[in-house]
């Protein structure tokens, strides 16, 4: 059993800080210390949200007025660190985080904010400071096929509270060989990345980009944090620079597919999980209460856009969907990098950060899909995703499309190879039609169904080993199109 330790000033302190930064918090530690702090404090109720591949339980926190109760008044915010396992410092952020809302010196964030606090999504893979779960899944590509017990467990959780703010915490590694035979590397603090897709509400990104960006950047600075926003790829000199990745499949983009306010943050790692870990630990724990900050401060404004643009999805108001997108350049950019030569932050104009988008396919909304009651895996992936399904029952106004695979082609997109099979289409009849389900789509869930099923999407199930049984040449594609 763990005893309760304080620091000098008499605030409880985590596991981390009890061992003097020296040793990392175990998934065990961790659960003695949620278990004994959320006992002091009436706010907080502790739940679990999985139990890993290696029996591990990841736990889930919610700190709100009414005694870890939520209600519809405030705004809801979901924060969420660790799905990779040797990222230790959002973890440790969240767990000194926690402890300030015990103490009571954050009491005033819960005036309008409810929060929901996984600090640990990757139980398995902290403990054996890995990057990948127990089952060597990468969880942070998880989050559309859903084959893993902690993203499932994660989305299960969003998909009943529906949180209109999410954070995801990371750590970034700038030490690679290809950076520092460049001569310069990355030394943020922290990255902070915005939503990418371009299927998302442009209204949703533009408040990030504009304003919560900004405010966040200016908020750790006055903390004595550095901070950029969020790029990948580079060195400039071997590849370009560009701002994430366009898939639905990660933390951020998963939940902001559903437009919702969502971020991540990577702190810069340490050249081994523990060094500068205090340092790095802070750094994350001002980055999640600076977006809290943030988001109570604007709670009307975010739950009323929220809402808005959740009322367009379910209702379908834009008729189509970007299947196909590529970074493109918008001109010469200006970026800080920490010059290895002289020693010093060095701002570099950069001609290969492709910060701009390029449509290449987009794609009608069909009225929904149809799919056979025998196609399990795909039913059982719709459950996953809380898609809202029901018997088919046909309708003379009703055009069927079925898909044929011709041919099972690569395209390079964004310098992926993407499976982007040739196809056919044709008007076809059902007879047996108990034996299938009817996908509206008009619901939350219509951006990510067409991304998802669609066998022209860049992002969808095509791409995943799982389900390349769907590419075989010749045969039928098993969802049906209803125009
Ligand atoms: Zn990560």
């Amino acid at each position: 059993m763990l005893v309760i330790s304080y620091n000098l000033r008499g605030q409880i302190k985590t596991p981390l800080e009890m061992s003097g930064y020296s040793k990392l918090t175990s998934n065990m530690e961790m659960l003695e210390y949620l278990k004994s702090i959320s006992q002091k404090c009436r706010f907080i109720k502790l739940d679990t949200l999985a139990v890993s591949p290696g029996g591990r339980v990841v736990p889930y926190l919610i700190i709100s007025k009414f005694a870890g109760k939520l209600s519809d008044k405030k705004i809801k915010a979901l924060l969420f660190a660790q799905q990779h396992g040797n990222e230790h410092s959002g973890k440790e952020g969240l767990l000194m985080l926690i402890r300030e809302f015990v103490e009571g010196r954050l009491d005033y964030l819960l005036n309008d904010v409810e929060l929901i606090l996984v600090p640990q999504m990757n139980p398995d893979g902290n403990d054996k400071d890995q990057r990948r779960n127990g089952n060597e899944a990468d969880l942070n590509r998880n989050h559309l096929i859903l084959t893993e017990p902690e993203t499932i467990g994660l989305h299960k959780l969003f998909n009943k509270i529906m949180p209109e703010a999410t954070l995801d915490l990371h750590e970034y590694t700038p030490y690679s060989k290809e950076w520092r035979d460049y001569g310069y590397i990355k030394n943020y603090d922290e990255q902070i990345g915005t939503l990418t897709n371009p299927n998302i509400d442009s209204r949703i990104i533009s408040l990030q980009k504009d304003k919560a960006l900004p405010y966040l950047r200016s908020y750790l600075a006055k903390k004595g944090f550095t901070s950029a926003e969020y790029s990948v790829g580079g060195p400039p000199d071997k590849s370009r620079l560009r701002n994430s990745t366009f898939d639905v499949n990660d933390g951020r983009q998963s939940l902001g597919i559903l437009n919702t306010f969502s971020f991540i943050v990577e702190g810069k790692n340490g050249k081994t999980s523990i060094e500068n870990i205090k340092h790095r630990a802070e750094g994350q724990f001002n980055a999640a209460l600076g977006f809290l900050d943030y988001v109570a401060t604007n709670k009307n404004k975010i739950k009323s856009l929220i809402k808005k643009s959740r009322i367009s999805l379910i209702t379908n108001a834009i008729n189509e969907t970007s299947l196909q997108m590529e970074h493109v350049p918008e001109g010469k950019q200006t970026v800080s990098l920490f010059s290895i030569k002289s020693n010093k932050d060095t701002l570099l104009e950069i001609s290969n950060y492709d910060t701009g988008t390029e449509i290449l396919k987009k794609e009608k909304s069909p009225k929904g899909y149809i799919i056979s009651k025998t196609e399990t895996n795909l039913l059982e992936l719709i459950k996953k995703h809380d898609i809202k399904y029901i018997t088919y029952k046909p309708d003379k106004n009703n055009v069927l499309c079925r898909y044929r695979i011709t041919d099972s082609a690569k395209k390079n997109i964004e310098d992926l190879d993407i499976n982007v099979p040739v196809i056919s289409k044709s008007v076809i009849t059902l007879d047996n039609n108990e034996n299938y389900v009817f996908i509206p789509i008009a619901q939350l869930r219509s951006k990510l169904l067409m991304l998802m099923f669609e066998p022209a999407s860049m992002a969808g199930i095509l791409q995943y080993e799982k389900y390349a049984f769907m590419l075989k040449k010749d045969s039928y594609y098993p969802i049906i199109r209803v125009e």
